[in-house]
């Protein structure tokens, strides 16, 4: 198949694009590098089936009549779409960006896909359910969104582009899939990424103390790269014109403070914590149901999180 990537330079779209690769099919990358990089896509930027290319999906991806230039003439069988910033650091540095990626990016994606009816496959996020008043979240969940605070940006932004895809499927018939991230990390994440795991094991690696915002009590459920990658992979072969939402992840839920005594213990550091102010909306807890995914992917992580933090501090110590 050949398949189109966006936000393909950044750290969950690179191992998508690597896997793909592998499984022998043809990738195209789109990436404007606001928070992605050329060298998370070094280890097979030279591998034939793979082409990379700079564009902001904010601006259509057809202009002067023509293709971008180097996405070539050839159709597209599937469009895994992820370009946005995700980690709460950077979109709140970037919060128009974020929202337009999300809004006219999306849309741009959508109409670049509609003459085809290319299937689009969706990167949504656990943030639409924002703080949830129901635990674990399932996808029938409506969610608990501020929509002026300083995450809104990002989850007001996936929840109109699902908005948006929804009702391209309905009026344009347009194949979509909407698949819902939780916490996903691994290796290629950004040591100045700002999300808890790159700063604690950052942190802790260079015996800093690990900062905890508010009492550490709130919780998260961590998903290694790999198993989110078999999950999105897993997700293409949806056939019903509006395949989703469905929520990827691993229900594995720990709170931030025993996230951190753990990464204290797997790399021997003598690292303390140091409690910061609680930041604002900051959800309480977030857990995922997956028996959908479960039910209709197949879906069942198996890389528990010490095995992943494991991988991960080792991948920080050499590269990161
Ligand atoms: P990331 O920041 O590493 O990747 C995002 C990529 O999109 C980057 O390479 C960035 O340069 C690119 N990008 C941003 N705006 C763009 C634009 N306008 N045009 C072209 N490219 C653009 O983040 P990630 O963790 O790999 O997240 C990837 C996707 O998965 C995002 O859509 C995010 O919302 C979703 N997601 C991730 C998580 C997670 O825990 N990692 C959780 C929920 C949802
Ligand atoms: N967090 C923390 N210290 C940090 C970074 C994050 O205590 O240095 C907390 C953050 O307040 C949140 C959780 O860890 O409660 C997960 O934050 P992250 O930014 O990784 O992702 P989120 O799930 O909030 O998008």
């Amino acid at each position: 198949m050949r398949i189109l990537v966006t936000g393909g330079a950044g750290f969950i779209g690179s191992h998508l694009c690597e896997k793909l690769l592998l499984a022998g099919h043809t990738v195209v990358a789109l990436d404007n590098f606001l928070t992605g990089s050329e060298e998370n896509v070094a280890g097979f930027v030279k591998n034939p089936s793979f082409s990379l290319i700079r564009h902001d999906i904010v601006q259509p991806l057809k202009f002067r009549g023509g293709l971008v230039k180097t996405l070539g003439s050839e159709p597209l069988d599937f469009i895994f779409h992820l370009a946005c910033p995700a980690s709460p650091i950077d979109y709140q540095k970037y919060p128009l960006e974020t929202l337009l990626a999300s809004s006219e990016g999306t849309k741009n994606i959508l109409d670049f896909a509609l003459p085809t009816k290319t299937r689009v496959l969706f990167a949504s996020t656990s943030e639409v359910y924002g703080d949830p008043l129901i635990h674990p979240q399932k996808e029938d969940y409506s969610g608990n969104v501020n929509p002026i605070g300083p995450r809104s940006c990002y989850d007001e932004g996936k929840r109109y582009a699902e908005s948006l895809c929804v009702h391209y499927s309905r009026i344009y018939s347009l194949p979509i899939t909407i698949i819902r991230i939780f916490n996903t990390y691994g290796p290629r994440m950004r040591q100045n990424d700002g999300r808890v795991i790159p700063n604690f094991i950052m942190q802790a690696l260079s015996g800093m103390a690990l900062s905890l915002n508010g009492d550490g009590s709130q919780t998260r459920s961590f998903c290694y790269v790999s198993d989110m990658v078999d999950g999105l992979i897993s997700a293409m072969k949806g056939e019903s014109p509006l395949f989703g939402p469905i929520n990827l992840g691993n229900p594995e839920e720990t709170s931030i403070h025993a996230l951190a005594a753990l990464i204290i213990r797997l790399t021997n550091s003598r690292s303390m914590v140091s409690f910061h102010s609680a930041l604002t909306d900051d959800p309480r807890r977030r857990c995922p149901d997956i028996s959908l995914a479960k039910e209709t992917l197949g879906f069942s992580p198996n890389v528990s999180l010490e095995e992943g933090l494991q991988k991960t501090i080792e991948w920080f110590k050499k590269e990161g």
